[in-house]
């Protein structure tokens, strides 16, 4: 159910790095000029997903994996609307990941942020499918979300930021948001959020993060230098943030999933809907069945 309620609290564990996700998505919807009635957040399930109850805007609380869905639902309802969708590794990539493959390819104008903690932090800690093998007895290779996302040849936006370094996730969520809002299509932005109480990766992560942006021969518009540079990274034992692809300019066709299959159309919400028309073709088929 959408919902406008005053924004509770966060109940989140102090240090939590969905702390600094949400600061920055605070900042990000004022400085990109997105009014609060028309911003949507969608949450998934997790300790990350309930951030819609802590910022003041419309909110869903989704169901398990499915948030992506809703989220669609919502753009294609209004296009008009900025809608985020939000939650953690657990949700997206475990039981959401059929949705989560499927985004990149049906390009609405939605921002999803994933919280990467590498752990279900609301279930005390399991192994997540971004879990490093050996973290409490994992034996499955981690998922990595950049490197998929830069597989899939749409017209997206992708990055990955780090909740250590606020001002640049910041940054890019307002890009994001901007990219969104001129309905240029799908914006996927992994924050490494790390989970302080069972998985505390702060002063690994701060170590270990690489901007790419400051590699040689950083060229966001190309995804096979950009999936390069994520990989040798990677191979070198670090951690590849930044904005991974940006597309530098926009195709001949519109590129995003509302425009077309609205076109210019104000979306079913708002538009002046002929209920008279719907109902006598709803008679005529109800007479065509006896
Ligand atoms: Fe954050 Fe982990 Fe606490 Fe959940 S359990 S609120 S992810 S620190």
């Amino acid at each position: 159910m959408v919902q406008t309620a005053k924004a509770k609290p966060p109940i989140w564990c102090p240090g939590c790095g969905d702390f600094g996700v949400l600061a920055a998505m605070k900042k990000a919807a004022l400085e990109a000029g997105v009014p609060t009635h028309e911003l949507v957040l969608v949450g998934g399930i997790g300790c990350s997903g309930s951030i819609h109850n802590f910022i003041e805007v419309n909110g869903i609380h989704a169901l398990h994996g499915r948030l992506l869905a809703q989220a669609v639902g919502v753009k294609l309802a209004n296009p008009n609307l900025t809608v985020v969708a939000a939650g953690g590794d657990g949700d997206g990539y475990a039981i959401g990941m059929g949705h989560f493959m499927h985004a990149f390819k049906k390009n609405a104008s939605i921002l999803y942020i994933v919280m990467n903690n590498e752990t279900y932090g609301l279930t005390k800690g399991q192994a997540s499918p971004t879990a490093r093998i050996g973290f409490e007895g994992n034996v499955e290779a981690p998922f990595d979300s950049i490197l998929t996302a830069l597989s899939i040849p749409a017209h997206n936006f992708v990055a990955r930021t780090f909740s250590g370094d606020p001002k640049t996730m910041t940054a890019v969520f307002v890009e994001a948001l901007k990219f969104n809002r001129a309905h240029k299509g799908y914006a996927f932005v992994e924050a490494l959020s790390p989970c302080v109480t069972y998985n505390d990766t702060y002063d690994e992560w701060r170590a270990n993060v690489v901007d790419i942006s400051k590699l040689p021969g950083y060229n966001p518009s190309d995804r096979i230098t950009s999936f390069r540079l994520c990989l040798e990274t990677m191979q070198s034992g670090k951690i590849p943030i930044g904005v991974m692809h940006r597309p530098s300019d926009d195709p001949v066709d519109p590129p995003s999933l509302e425009l077309k299959l609205l076109g210019d159309s104000v979306g079913p919400v708002a538009a002046d809907l002929d209920l008279t028309h719907n109902q006598a073709a709803y008679q005529k088929l109800l007479a065509g069945l006896s």
